[in-house]
């Protein structure tokens, strides 16, 4: 079986030091394939020459560019259009316009900035449908972030309905907001979200969506898994333990942490553990390595 980590921020600080050990225990696992998306234009460079130096067999970093809802607070037109320049540039590495998206949460702590919701949300909606063009005109599909904004990202995917349509990273809700992005030609991210169990909503919509709609994901070094499902694990992770032993840089998560994810999915799915492998492998090809 091998894995693919569709989101994790590999060009993280906290994952400066440790990164050979941290790619050798990857390609142990099968983890073979990492999938890193920018947040903003100033680590667009890092993302790309990431990826540079690991393009090649056992293990493959591939690099997305976009703008994240979190840090586009101080951000104007001028880094969209850096953006779209630095999109053209890497257009033949780039396999994603992600990550980008709406987040409810950061809109309403806008007014501790001086700043009206309704401005942010402006702001939001001015970088993401701006994104989405991009990913329109390239062809790319887009990684996509949502807290508390399905509503809102809703419109904007039914207007472009991009050919290659894309992923919902972290997908948190309803079996039905699922089947909506999933009827506009999206994945959805599963991630540390269905290793928690009070995650009723989500473990039931992941529980009955079609095995074609999901991929895996870590989105490390955020999104630690739950205590629950950490402490089970037999602790094969040690790099993660050493990390957490590091008093300078933490992250809470690494893309070691897709074997545990996929075995909670394998839990809440029915079908056997080598199909579902199988058929996330050709979810992942599908989004990112197809020629439609
Ligand atoms: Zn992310």
């Amino acid at each position: 079986m091998q894995f693919t980590d569709s989101h994790c921020h590999l060009d993280d600080i906290a994952f400066k030091e440790h990164l050979p050990e941290l790619l050798v225990q990857c390609q142990q696992l099968n983890i073979n394939r990492i999938i890193v998306p920018a947040i903003s234009p100033s680590n667009f460079n890092q993302v790309l020459e990431l990826a540079k130096n690991h393009h090649k067999d056992p293990i493959c970093i591939y690099p997305c560019l976009g703008i994240h809802p979190w840090f586009l607070q101080d951000l104007n037109d001028t880094h969209l259009a850096q953006l779209t320049q630095s999109v053209k540039q890497a257009r033949s590495d780039i396999i994603a316009i992600g990550e980008i998206g709406l987040d409810g949460a950061i809109a309403k702590k806008a007014e501790a900035h001086g700043q009206s919701i309704e401005d942010n949300w402006h702001h939001q909606q001015h970088f993401f449908d701006y994104q989405l063009n991009i990913a329109n005109e390239q062809n790319l599909p887009v990684i996509i972030h949502h807290r508390q904004s399905h509503d809102k990202i809703m419109p904007f995917l039914k207007r472009y309905k991009l050919n290659k349509a894309g992923i919902i990273h972290g997908f948190s809700g309803s079996y039905q907001q699922a089947v909506n992005y999933i009827d506009l030609g999206f994945k959805l991210g599963v991630g540390s979200t269905i290793t928690y169990s009070r995650a009723k909503k989500t473990i039931n919509a992941i529980k009955r969506l079609p095995l074609t709609s999901l991929v895996l994901e870590t989105d490390a070094p955020s999104m630690p898994l739950s205590k629950e499902v950490m402490s089970n694990e037999v602790k094969s992770d040690e790099l993660l333990m050493t990390y957490e032993s590091d008093a300078t840089k933490k992250p809470n998560n690494s893309p070691v942490n897709i074997i545990q994810i996929f075995k909670v999915l394998t839990n809440i799915r029915t079908e056997n553990v080598e199909e579902i492998a199988n058929q996330l492998e050709s979810n992942i090809e599908q989004v990112f390595f197809s020629h439609i």
